[in-house]
């Protein structure tokens, strides 16, 4: 009976490196290390809703069809289109969205990952002030002060605190918890708020005016705040700052309460100059709470393979990129796209209703091993491996680390990867004859 250790769990952002998984019969029969979320993904996800066979829309009802007959459906879909949006990508691995990128420069397509409607204001952020950062291994053994902002990892990363963060212990954070100081900012109790030694309460959008107010007071003009900021009593503001400025590392860890809050991107731009501020007093970095397991790592791949990590439009024959004009949100509500591969992303649950309508109208390739309401509205459906489990690749953790994720049972499902490696060759196909 196979027991393959330090397995990957392809789940959340946090990418814990330490499963241990026992195989009989290539079926998973036990996990170890991973918690509810992970151990979901490995059996139970595994169980349901996959997606069993390739399908094609014929008379308005999807029918099974051989992988040979999707694949060139799905590439007369792209070879006739215009203006193809690709999006998702992010629960994939490194090789296949550096296929996508390459399908989607081949077709003159755009491609979109879904940090465009998580962190994506954090890498637009990052290109105006950097991104002073760290690795979770430098964080665990070295940060004594740790903040969640806008962040709960109890339910969305449940094994950060313990592996990497507040409740981990290290080379210079022995101790551990008791060590540590932890601070959780948001504008509800959350359950990650329940267990730090402060919690700071704050209005609704006012994340910048608390960044602002924090960065006041670091370079010392405390006089110029009100006696209350963002719903935060002066004083707290003014001991929350000689907190951090007295701190032997401090890290900040934000989510989707800072990106996705009023003054979007100008939080993270804002939180990184507060940042820098810090660095006059201690160590201090910022790394964002990335939800699905590879999306840093889609940021990376098109950050190298074109100069930007989202919202690519390869429709001039070079990268062209201007989030909020070429973000797959912006081209659906313009009803520009007429044609759509959505791939280990569900667009039909999380898009706002005028995008969906008009995915409903045009040919919609989908690419998963889910089922989900995306594939109401597909025209083309192409089952896919789940990576980490039944493919191996590459993933990047939320604080750009890589890690090798392995193939842990055998299946008939193929890989991301190599449907768009099919998919890429059948469009050639198509071109050449056309
Ligand atoms: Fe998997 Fe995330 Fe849980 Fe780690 S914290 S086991 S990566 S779901």
């Amino acid at each position: 009976m196979p027991v393959i250790k330090d397995a990957v769990c392809s789940l959340c952002g946090s990418l814990c490196d330490d499963i241990t998984v026992t195989v009989e019969n290539n079926k998973i029969t036990k996990i170890e290390n991973a918690c509810i979320l992970g151990h979901s993904k490995f059996v139970g996800m595994l169980q349901h809703d996959r997606i069993e066979t390739p399908m094609v829309r014929k008379d308005g009802e999807l029918v099974p069809v051989s992988y040979e007959e999707a694949i060139e459906e799905a590439a007369k879909i792209l070879a006739n289109s215009r203006r193809t949006l690709s999006y998702g990508w992010c629960s994939t691995s490194c090789e296949a969205v550096s296929g996508a990128i390459q399908l989607a420069e081949e077709t003159g397509s755009i491609i979109d990952s879904t940090a465009n409607v998580c962190h994506g204001p954090s890498a637009l952020a990052a290109q105006e002030k950097g991104s002073p950062s760290a690795t979770l291994g430098e964080i665990k053994n070295r940060a004594d002060v740790i903040i969640f902002w806008g962040c709960n990892p109890v339910h969305a990363h449940p094994r950060h605190m313990v592996r990497y963060s507040s409740f981990s212990k290290g080379l210079f954070t022995e101790k551990g918890r008791k060590g540590k100081k932890m601070i959780v900012v948001d504008v509800r109790k959350t359950d990650t708020a329940k267990l730090a030694d402060t919690y700071v309460e704050i209005e609704q959008g006012s994340d910048l005016l608390l960044v602002t107010a924090l960065r006041s007071i670091v370079n010392g003009h405390a006089d110029v705040i009100p006696e209350t900021i963002a719903g935060v009593p002066k004083a707290e503001v003014l001991e929350l700052a000689e907190t951090l400025k007295n701190a032997k590392f401090v890290c900040i860890f934000f989510g989707m309460g800072v990106t996705q809050s009023r003054s979007k991107y100008k939080n993270g731009d804002a939180m990184s100059s507060l940042i820098s501020d810090l660095n006059q007093y201690t160590k201090a970095v910022m790394i964002g709470m990335r939800g699905h397991y590879n999306v840093t790592g889609f940021g990376q791949v098109a950050t190298w393979e074109t100069g930007f990590p989202m919202a690519i439009d390869f429709a001039r024959g070079y990268p062209y990129y201007n989030p909020g004009e070429t973000g797959a949100n912006d081209l659906l509500v313009r009803e520009e796209p007429d044609a759509a591969i959505i791939a280990a992303a569900d667009a039909g649950a999380h898009f706002p209703q005028k995008a969906v309508r008009h995915l409903a109208r045009i040919p919609v390739i989908q690419i998963d091993p889910y089922a989900n309401p995306t594939t109401e509205i597909a025209d083309v459906v192409i089952p896919s491996a789940v990576v980490g489990i039944e493919a191996e690749g590459t993933a990047y953790r939320m604080d750009a680390i890589s890690l090798r994720m392995k193939k842990l049972i055998d299946t008939k499902f193929k890989t991301d990867e190599e449907i768009v490696k099919d998919l890429t060759a059948k469009v050639r196909e198509l071109k050449r004859g056309a």
